[in-house]
């Protein structure tokens, strides 16, 4: 089974962590909106055919880096 793509993504507005996994969505498939779990802002649902699903994989960082 080949690894499923997977990325990392910050959100712009908070910096929280995703990752993110593409998956295959049928063409017809109804697009539901995605907002950041941390800050509410909207993210990108979709990529061509694929879905982006975001896994929240670190708590919101600080815009400052850990000073502080
Ligand atoms: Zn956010």
């Amino acid at each position: 089974m080949a690894e499923p793509a997977e990325t990392r993504f910050n959100c712009p507005n908070c910096s929280a962590q995703y990752k993110v996994v593409k998956v295959e969505a049928p063409a017809l498939a109804n697009v539901e909106e995605v907002n950041c779990l941390n800050c509410g802002a909207a993210l990108q649902a979709r990529d061509g055919k694929f879905l982006l699903k975001y896994f929240l994989i670190g708590p919101k960082t600080k815009r400052d880096r850990r000073k502080r």
